[in-house]
């Protein structure tokens, strides 16, 4: 089965006491029992619930995957993944991620003896003399969030498979629409589903998608044990968003060229971030392993102050001024002072992410009306 009809079709069975073609939004925090023990596969909500099943199980067949486990968030999703690892394991992660990822790694489970290793992946050979026998995972984000680098996950999944280290790719940015890390040999697929699968900015939310059943069984056991369960009415949201998730992303992909291309010929415009363009350094990697490029573009000013850089994100009026991005309005950013204000200034600029560095999240808006408002916006 192809993806748009997994999209509207995967896990979604009519409801068995009504036919309802729609999921319900099961409501409920407990599920009565005939006898102690004899009941219809739902003990507790916070172990089953019918309405996050079926969304589970669309995200695992979106993704290629057999299992797939809903979060209350991204970063919830992110924390289960990491609680695979004990004291003194050592994780190797791309330099250029999410800053709340950034943030859970360096503040969190750096204080219950996990080290973490930044490095620039786009040569994934940059990832071989950091290994030692504590490496336990390699985390990637492809396309990294906010410049737009692409790093070859078949290369990283080679390297992690050959020394038995789990491959986890953060895959929020590119959507199952544009890459299936899976396929590309990954144990281990993270969402922020609050972006483009819910693609609404209308729920908050997080899923792991992974192949494995002794995998499946371990995060299964953390989302129990832990508790960072999304309710129902969130996951019928990402089940409603995903149904639409491939004519989006197609008009994502047909906008965010558009808007590359004009910010490129702008004369007040510097450097523009967007994986589709021929000379971006992994342009062949980006063509190799995704099926598009995406609606995600950074981009600087000639006048690279910070002064220049607020003007403009203070001057568009189709494109809000917000954090997040992947819903069908288009948002602007700021990423040095609102996603990635938790990263230390020098660490930020060392790797690229200046003050006057602009994220645009590309809606599915007509595309006519986005370039007039950049046009107004930058002068
Ligand atoms: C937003 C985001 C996250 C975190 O997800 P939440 O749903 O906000 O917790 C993780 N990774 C990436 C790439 C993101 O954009």
């Amino acid at each position: 089965m192809k993806l748009g009809t997994k999209l509207i079709h995967a896990g979604v069975e009519p409801d068995p006491s009504t036919g309802a073609i729609m999921t319900p939004i099961y409501q409920t925090s407990t599920y009565v029992q005939a006898a102690p023990g004899d009941h219809k596969g739902y003990e507790y909500a916070r172990t089953q619930n019918p309405t996050r099943n079926a969304l589970q199980n669309a995200l695992a067949a979106i993704e290629n995957g057999k299992h797939g486990l809903s979060f209350g968030s991204g970063l919830a999703a992110t924390d289960a993944v990491l609680k695979l690892l004990t004291p003194g394991d050592e994780v190797i992660a791309s330099n250029d991620l999410y800053g709340g990822t950034y943030r859970i790694f360096t503040k969190v489970f750096a204080r219950y003896g996990i080290k973490f290793h930044f490095i620039d992946m786009q040569d994934a050979a940059n990832i071989l003399p950091i290994v030692n026998s504590q490496t336990k995972m390699i985390w990637i984000e492809t396309p990294t969030n906010p410049l737009l680098n692409i790093i070859d996950i078949a290369a990283c999944a080679v390297i992690a498979k050959e020394r038995k280290i789990l491959l986890a790719v953060d895959n929020t940015f590119a959507s199952p629409y544009l890459q299936n890390p899976l396929d590309l040999g990954a144990d281990i697929v993270v969402h922020s589903a609050t972006k483009y699968l819910g693609g609404h900015s209308d729920v908050v939310h997080g899923a792991v998608i992974v192949k494995d059943d002794t995998l499946a069984a371990q995060l299964a056991f953390f989302q129990n044990s832990c508790g960072a369960v999304p309710g129902p009415q969130d996951c019928f949201l990402v089940l409603r968003g995903l149904k639409t998730l491939h004519i989006r992303m197609q008009r994502h992909c047909e906008n965010g060229e558009v808007v590359a291309k004009y910010l490129r010929q702008h004369p007040k415009v510097g450097k523009v971030y967007w994986c589709g363009f021929e000379d971006h350094p992994n342009h062949a990697v980006a063509k190799k392993q995704m099926r598009g490029f995406g609606g995600m573009i950074s981009f600087t000013l000639k006048d690279d102050s910070m002064d220049a850089a607020l003007k403009v994100l203070s001057g568009t009026k189709l494109f809000s001024l917000a954090e997040s991005l992947g819903g069908v309005e288009s948002l602007i950013g700021h990423p040095a002072s609102m996603t990635h204000a938790s990263i230390p200034r020098e660490e930020r600029v060392k790797n690229g992410l200046v003050d006057s560095l602009i994220r645009l999240s590309v809606g599915i808006e007509d595309v006519e009306d986005l370039i007039e408002d950049l046009k107004q916006a930058i002068g």
